[in-house]
């Protein structure tokens, strides 16, 4: 018999012996979803003893994370920005340093107004859900090529009561999208350079979408194809933020400076690090 202290602290173990970077809160996660319980409950009753369904749930668990399969595909969830997206190996797992390109957009678009917003390269949703969760009067359409990605996307959409004001489309980027549509696009679209993705943690390389993380040969790929795009798309006056690699602040300003994107500027994230470039289309003359 294991107590839910106990099975925690063994899994803690278990997973530092096994090398992983964060085995502290990994376990706690893991002993969680197993034991059906809240971190709460690891603190004010101990000594709760998992049944013996629940220790070979747990250790099943342990197993896989053994194998670096990321904690997000083993529970199927994250949470990101103040949503929870269901997540599996056909989406990138939302990040942290992604919800920069969330707190820009809200910081720049009114709460009540009905503005719309397109994210290309869609995923698991977790851009423009996060948007639309927080702007009630927006809509937003997310495009996608992967099939498997948008079944993700809809699923989240749905559970998040989103479903109403989110369309999503196979497609690849803007190919067959009208001109002048959106007041905001969005993107976190793939940006390490190919060679660059063997060097990865295993739970990135082995286990996320290379779809989602193949930039090309220097990484910039996604961004030649998308500034041109991301500018026909969008409104005049509209806005867009993409998500970039740390490195790139540069090469990216500068692709959307010559597709003549105005106000160009790179924000950085929790870490410190350059992370979203971001600027608006030309307004339309006004004539004084
Ligand atoms: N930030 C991700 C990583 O470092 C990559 C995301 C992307 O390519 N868009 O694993």
């Amino acid at each position: 018999m294991t107590s839910l202290l106990q099975a925690w602290q063994g899994a803690k173990q278990r997973l530092e012996k096994a090398g992983l970077a964060g085995p502290v809160i990994d376990a706690r996660l893991l002993v969680e979803a197993a034991a059906d319980c809240t971190r709460l409950d690891i603190v004010t009753d101990p000594y709760r003893q998992l049944t013996a369904e629940q220790e070979a749930t747990l250790a099943d668990y342990l197993a896989r994370r053994e194998h670096r399969e990321p904690v997000s595909h083993i529970l199927g969830r994250k949470g990101f920005w103040k949503i929870m997206l269901q997540v599996n190996h056909n989406v990138l797992t939302p990040r942290p340093d992604t919800e920069t390109v969330v707190e820009l957009v809200l910081r720049d678009f009114p709460e009540r107004a009905p503005w719309s917003v397109l994210d290309l390269g869609v995923g698991s949703g977790a851009i423009l859900l996060a948007i639309l969760a927080e702007r009630p009067a927006a809509k937003g359409l997310g495009v996608d090529i992967s099939e498997e990605a948008l079944a993700v996307a809809r699923d989240n959409a749905a559970h998040l009561g989103l479903a109403g004001r989110t369309a999503l489309l196979r497609g690849d980027w803007t190919e067959g999208l009208a001109s002048e549509n959106f007041d905001l696009v969005v993107a976190n679209p793939p940006y390490i350079a190919s060679e660059v993705i063997e060097t990865l943690e295993p739970e990135v390389r082995q286990w996320e979408p290379r779809l989602a993380l193949d930039g090309g040969p220097d990484g910039l790929a996604a961004y030649r194809d998308l500034a041109p795009e991301i500018l026909r798309v969008l409104k005049p006056g509209g806005r867009f933020a993409v998500e970039i690699g740390y490195d790139q602040k540069e090469a990216v300003e500068e692709l959307f400076r010559a597709a003549g994107a105005l106000d160009v500027k790179t924000f950085r994230d929790l870490g410190d690090r350059d992370r979203v470039v971001a600027g608006a289309k030309k307004p339309l003359e006004t004539k004084a």
